[in-house]
């Protein structure tokens, strides 16, 4: 008898494409529910916020000689997409003053990356308090 997949191949492909956003109710369970303590949720968010960061589906940022975007999804908010020219185009976009409103502009323009940002943004928080509150710990210890 073969073994059964729990899971279809579909259901994990969405699930890793993904996963990062599950972290979001997982880090909120963990902070207000189980009380976990700062250290877990600190590794937690940071897993999370570098999914968005560099696996969240997000629109890529980069120009067509057109002058208009590329139409690619990018991984994250700062990956660009799959092709060689676009990668980290989002990142030199946001690093060059001049070109950074654009680049935000860009990111924003989809649902999904504005999705991405937002959780970005929350993952970030959880990792800034969660890390004041280790640092708050070990100076009480
Ligand atoms: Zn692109």
């Amino acid at each position: 008898m073969g073994r059964r997949k729990v899971v279809k191949a579909r259901t994990r492909r969405a699930l890793w494409r993904n996963w990062g956003y599950l972290m979001l109710p997982l880090i909120l369970w963990a902070w207000f529910i189980a009380q976990l303590g700062p250290a877990p949720i600190a590794v937690m968010s940071t897993l999370a916020f570098g999914f968005f960061l560099f696996q969240a589906q997000a629109p890529c940022c980069a120009q067509t000689r057109q002058g208009e975007w590329c139409r690619n999804n990018a991984s994250g908010i700062l990956g660009g997409c799959y092709l060689k020219n676009h990668r980290w185009q989002n990142v030199r976009m946001l690093v060059d003053r001049a070109t950074r409103q654009k680049a935000v502009n860009g990111v924003l323009r989809g649902v999904d990356g504005k999705a991405a940002t937002v959780s970005a943004a929350i993952a970030f928080c959880a990792l800034l308090v969660s890390i004041g509150l280790l640092l708050v710990n070990m100076s009480k210890a």
